[in-house]
């Protein structure tokens, strides 16, 4: 490690370990690291020539420029399995077959066979199941912004879906935006610990004596309300719940694992970074639509001129709304969550304790629930 002085990086509770400054570096002299919460941070090696690349490039010691406000739109995609198989109304899948079939690569988060959550690219149809669906984990975003690079440099069209920071250290990385390069974020109201998680892997898989294979965060079942947390293990068996009823979820609804940056995110407002924003339509009335709320609509927002062009040529659904209406049930673009008062404890004792007795004091469900929880309520707009 280093002995001279370091680069000036963002403080580590601003850091959204978005990786513009472990792509961006030319000397590869900076690496993505867990702390001891388990959140991947830019850590400076011996090889830093000092250069002050990575400071001139991290998006949080810069001011961002402020957009005008974006269109609203209810959104949902007519194909109803694509649809079940998505967080929320299933726009994301026609945006990208949009971008695959005029030949481009669309980047986005997918889990990988050890149930990790990364950003990966696609170049064909047969894989976009794989981006589908939300991972309610931080996605790591490895080289995926010198391959946004390397693909853009080659003439292709591309797509980066992803949370805000993560948009955000993109453009950063690259310094530009490239005319082939459309950007959608996705509403975030924060991204939780990929440590936490792959020891909720570690402990399910102990106590199945199986490996786990695949995961489905917040999978949809006709009639239910409360999304599905349903992972299955080698040989066929599955653990399957409520994600409200699982410890992931109880860990969510009390928000005990989000990064610390998440809780004074600046991208908690309606100035969206991507060229298109998507997330969950929810506050609708509740007379509206009904049939098509139970089946998931997406909160579209168009924030530029290039999105607005793209978005008129999808066969989506469409319904304009007021941002008023999206506003008001979605925290994502109002504020951050504030910390809560047992982050300190549960990552004192996720640091010291083994995870069994972590998973027994903070993540059971016999812990009493403030005001019940639900996907809804998870991303919906605090009370005051
Ligand atoms: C950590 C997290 C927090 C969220 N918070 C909110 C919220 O506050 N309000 C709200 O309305 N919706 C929230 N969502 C849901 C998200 O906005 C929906 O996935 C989005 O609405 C797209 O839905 P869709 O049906 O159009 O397509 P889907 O097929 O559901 O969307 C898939 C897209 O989501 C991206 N994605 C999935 N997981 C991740 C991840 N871990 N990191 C980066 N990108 C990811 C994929 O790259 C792909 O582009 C959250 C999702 C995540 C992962």
């Amino acid at each position: 490690m280093l002995e001279h002085t370091a680069p000036h990086l963002a403080p580590k509770d601003r850091c959204t370990g978005c990786s513009a400054c472990a792509n961006g570096c030319p000397k590869g002299a900076i690496h993505m690291l867990p702390d001891r919460e388990g959140f991947l941070c830019p850590t400076v090696t011996d090889a830093c020539i000092q250069c002050g690349h990575c400071t001139h490039i991290c998006p949080v010691l810069k001011q961002r420029e402020p957009r005008s406000e974006p269109a609203v739109f209810a959104v949902w995609n007519p194909d109803d399995t694509v649809r079940c198989q998505s967080g929320a109304g299933g726009a994301f899948s026609l945006l990208a077959e949009f971008i695959l079939d005029d030949g481009g690569v669309v980047f986005g988060a997918a889990v990988d066979e050890d149930l990790r959550v990364r950003h990966i690219a696609i170049k064909h149809k047969s894989e976009l199941h794989r981006l589908r669906g939300a991972k309610l984990v931080q996605s790591e975003i490895g080289d995926s912004f010198q391959r946004v690079r390397h693909y853009l440099d080659r003439g292709h069209r591309v797509l980066f879906t992803g949370t805000p920071c993560q948009v955000d250290g993109l453009y950063r990385y690259l310094g530009e935006h490239p005319e082939k390069l459309l950007t959608c974020d996705i509403l975030c109201s924060g991204a939780p610990s990929p440590g936490v998680w792959a020891n909720l892997v570690r402990s399910m898989a102990y106590i199945k004596q199986k490996k786990p294979t695949s995961v489905q965060f917040c999978g949809k079942l006709t009639g239910e309300k409360d999304r599905r947390f349903r992972v299955e293990f080698e040989g066929g068996s599955a653990y399957d719940a409520p994600l409200p009823k699982s410890e992931l979820g109880q860990g969510l609804r009390r928000r005990l694992f989000l990064r610390p940056a998440c809780h004074q995110c600046p991208y908690a407002s309606t100035d969206r970074v991507g060229d298109l924003s998507l997330g969950s339509f929810r506050g609708l009335p509740k007379d509206y639509l009904p049939e098509e709320q139970a089946k998931g609509i997406s909160l579209l927002l168009v924030n530029s001129r290039k999105g607005a062009h793209i978005f008129d040529t999808l066969p989506l659904k469409k319904e304009k709304r007021t941002l008023c209406e999206a506003v008001a049930a979605n925290v994502a673009l109002s504020a951050p969550y504030e910390k809560p008062t047992d982050r300190e404890a549960f990552f004192d004792a996720f640091a010291r304790q083994p995870f069994q007795q972590v998973r027994t004091r903070f993540l059971s469900s016999k812990a009493p629930a403030k005001g019940g929880f639900s996907l809804k309520n998870l991303f919906k707009k605090k009370e005051h």
